[in-house]
């Protein structure tokens, strides 16, 4: 572990970059709403749009941050086909949960005021508590906000039990950091077969499931479910992340009319990104891995 992320700290930042080009949308917010905009008239596929940002201490760089994403509502209003997606972490998390949670509420407020829903993306085990108490804070006074939830986690069933009673839209993914055997699962199979199970408790319990995977055979069984339950349409979608090729299996969702959202990251500053997309690679080294196979095949 510490000589893989040794080489991927030493890993220059043009590499990165080529590295992430098919994953992005590419610089500025212009860049992440002329995706968004692209995918859904050439593709019928939504969107959720994101900042590629470093983890900021700072309080200017919090407020930038929160800047953008004011911008980014702006430049995103009257498109129901997109959405927006963020990170404690970029929002003032390791300066107080008071701090961070006024400062979400102020773009989820803003965000409601042009239907736009916000996504709380989930970070690794650390924040799962604090995560959850903000959005629980904010979904009392908002409805168009989400959260993620992490099917790795053993405690993710309590989590989603717990979630408020109103429908709330929760994507359910394997979650991407690398957590101890303690408090998680540690091999994939079991955690996409959580995954499945937790795709019907959320339905059970009124949630809409946001189901993130690119695990082919399980989206088709979540399909093959949601038909036999007979859950309409409008009451989940599933979710996938830009540049990881999909193609057939995106455009047959698009056919079924069901809803296909792809994570369209942009950059405003590309050194901050490359910084982001390192931690990412060393949280989950196997990354590296998917990307190598997605950019030359198997
Ligand atoms: C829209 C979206 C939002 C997400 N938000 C969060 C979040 O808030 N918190 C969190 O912890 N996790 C998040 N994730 C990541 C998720 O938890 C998984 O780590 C990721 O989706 C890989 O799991 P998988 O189910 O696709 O299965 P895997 O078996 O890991 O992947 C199946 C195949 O998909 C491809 N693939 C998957 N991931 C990548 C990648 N990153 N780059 C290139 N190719 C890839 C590879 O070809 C791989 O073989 C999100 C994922 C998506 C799609």
């Amino acid at each position: 572990m510490g000589l893989k992320n040794t080489i991927i700290d030493l890993m220059p930042g043009p590499l990165v970059r080529t590295f992430a080009a098919p994953y992005t949308a590419g610089k500025g917010i212009a860049s992440g709403v002329a995706k968004a905009d692209d995918l859904h008239s050439r593709l019928g596929i939504y969107s959720t749009v994101d900042l590629l940002a470093e983890e900021v201490f700072r309080r200017e760089d919090v407020e930038a941050t929160v800047q953008v994403y004011l911008r980014m509502i702006e430049a995103l209003k009257d498109r129901p086909y997109a959405s927006i997606s963020l990170k404690p972490t970029s929002l003032g998390i390791n300066e107080s949960e008071t701090y961070c949670q006024g400062n979400l509420r102020r773009i989820v407020e803003a965000a409601a005021a042009h239907r736009l829903h916000i996504t709380l993306d989930m970070e690794d085990r650390h924040f799962t508590d604090v995560t959850l108490r903000m959005f629980k804070a904010i979904r009392a006074e908002f409805d168009n906000f989400g959260i993620v939830l992490q099917s790795r986690l053993f405690r993710t069933a309590e989590d989603i039990k717990a979630l408020p009673a109103k429908r709330c839209k929760v994507r359910i993914c394997i979650g991407i950091y690398s957590e101890p055997a303690d408090v998680a699962l540690q091999n994939k199979p079991d955690m996409k077969e959580k995954l499945f199970e937790y795709v019907q408790l959320l339905l059970d319990r009124g949630h809409y499931p946001e189901i993130a995977t690119h695990d082919e055979p399980l989206v088709r069984r979540c399909i093959e479910y949601l038909d036999r339950r007979g859950v309409p349409k409008d009451a989940y979608e599933f979710q996938m992340l830009l540049g990881v090729p999909r193609t057939q299996l995106q455009q047959d969702i698009v056919k079924r009319g069901q809803i296909i959202r792809l994570y369209v990251p942009f950059a405003e500053d590309w050194k901050y990104a490359i910084h982001y997309m390192k931690r990412r690679l060393a949280a989950n080294p196997a990354m590296a891995l998917m990307v190598m196979k997605n950019l030359f095949g198997k």
